[in-house]
Formats: C-alpha cells, structure tokens, sequence
C-alpha cells in the first residue's frame, strides 16, 4: 500500500472536518436514555396522579428544592437529570435549581394547578451573579424584570444566563426521547432565547420548536399568563405521557407536529364553570 505523505493526510482530515463542522452543528443529543419504568403517571396533569414516582435526586449539577415535592414519572426524573449534564457539557459550572415536580402519589399540590400527574416541574431560570458567574448557591427562585435582572432581599443581584438558559432549551426542545408538550417563560425571556439561538446559527427546525413550545400559554379561565407574571423566575415544563402509560395517562392539546403521537383524541370538553375571576384563576401553575 503506497504511503500517503504525512501533509496530504493532514489537509484531507482538515478538509473533512470542515464539511463535517456545520452538519455537526445542525445535529442535537438524542436525549435521556431512560431507565425501564415502574412509575405510571395516570389521568391529566391538572386532574390526575401518579403511581410508583421516582424522587429527583439532588446530584452536583441538580438542586432540589423539596425533596417531598420532587417526584415525577422515571421519563421527567431522567430527563431533568440528562439535561442539566448537557448544560454543564457545554458550559461548565452552573447549577439548575429544581422546584416542585409532584407527591409522591401525585393529586393536588398547593399552589400549583398541575404538577398533579409527576409530569410538570418548575425549573430556575439558570442565572449570573454581579460578577458574571453562575449562580450555584441559591436554593430558591429569583423573580426577573423583563431586562433580565433581579435580586434577592440580602442585596444579591442576579441576571440572566443567556448562554446556559438556551442549552437548557434547546437541549429539552431538540430531543425527542421525552417529548416536551410546553416551558413556560415570560414573554422578554422566550424574546431572549429565540435571540440567542439565532446568535448560535441553531438549526430551523429546533427555533420553530422553541417559537411554538416555549414562552406565555394562555390557559382556560386564566388570561394572566399572556402578561407578565408567574414564569419570571423559573420554566414550567410538562412533558407528554410516556408511551406505555397510554391510554391511562391522559394529554391535551396542543400535539405538535414534531411529536410522534398515535391515536390523538381530542378529551371532551369539562363542564363550563361560572365564570368569575376568582383567586383559583391567580394560582400558579
Ligand atoms: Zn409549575
């Protein structure tokens, strides 16, 4: 076999990498691969509950901010566990702050809406201190204005991470081992993503995801999440059920077009409540 000259080979792999680069870039990681499940996560989100949950466990990258709060389907524990590694893979050195996800058997938990069937989870916006470094001492959530900063009552004052909030994004919106039905985020910050996911050239399908998945939702009976409001501090993610919780575990709209779900039926229509705006309406979600 007739030697290459060393420099040939050299350019070849140069040249390789260069028409491999952009392909690379347009690629994201499969997402969790989750562990055989026992949980079930049973009924909606807002109506339903939750049989053999696994607890997020706290882990270097992970803090948990109730542990008695922190049980979700093994699908949500996986994912919120793979994605703060996929931060961290990028941009060493932060920390996601994790609020409520559900009980342990599910059903109501005070003050949320959801977060009833162990498929929603509050997640911190992840955030810089007055230095520029990432937050990795708070245990609780820090309420931005729409510039992105805001402060806790000692003086501390925070910022946005515009770096590792779109990791954290494009990470959950690129995969789909997990599917994310929603996060939602006030408008400034959905603002915020969509620029720093243009600023990184990320691939069109993945901002078409963020544009229709992520930000404000408008819920029935509520209007208040269009305004800015209850997702100024943290993401509210809910993950669509897990296949082999169909048909007990039960979605609603919206099915993007992205998700590969079979047999999509339309749940009847609940009864129409009186309408009044009442504290019920005010209730985080
Ligand atoms: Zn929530």
């Amino acid at each position: 076999m007739p030697r290459l000259p060393t420099a040939a080979l050299a350019l070849a792999a140069l040249a390789l990498a260069v028409v491999a680069l952009p392909v690379e870039s347009q690629r994201l990681p499969p997402g969790p691969v989750t562990q055989p499940s026992r949980s079930h996560s049973i009924g909606y989100g807002n109506r339903g509950r939750l049989l053999h949950s696994v607890a997020l466990e706290p882990t270097d990258l992970v803090r948990v901010r109730n542990a008695t709060h922190a049980h979700g389907t093994q699908e949500l524990v996986d994912l919120i566990h793979w994605a703060s590694r996929e931060v961290e893979r990028r941009y060493p050195g932060g920390m996601l702050v994790v609020g409520d996800l559900s009980r342990t058997r599910g059903g109501r938990l005070r003050p949320h809406r959801s977060h009833r069937a162990g498929r929603d989870v509050d997640i911190s916006f992840y955030l810089k201190d007055a230095a520029g470094e990432p937050a990795t001492d708070l245990n609780r959530f820090v309420r931005l204005r729409a510039n992105g900063k805001g402060g806790t009552r000692d003086g501390r004052v925070f910022e946005w991470d515009d770096e590792r909030n779109w990791a954290l994004v494009s990470a959950l919106m690129g995969q789909d081992r997990v599917p994310v039905q929603y996060l939602m985020c006030v408008r400034p910050f959905k603002e915020r993503l969509l620029e720093e996911g243009r600023r990184q050239h990320a691939p069109a399908w993945l901002m078409r995801r963020v544009e229709e998945a992520v930000g404000p939702r408008r819920t029935r009976g509520s209007r208040r999440s269009l305004s800015y409001g209850t997702h100024d501090s943290h993401f509210h993610m809910r993950v669509y059920c897990a296949g082999d919780d169909r048909p007990r575990c039960k979605d609603k709209p919206p099915f993007w077009d992205w998700i590969d779900y079979p047999e999509v039926e339309e749940p009847p229509a609940p009864p129409r409540r009186q309408r009044r705006r009442s504290r019920r309406s005010r209730r985080r979600r």
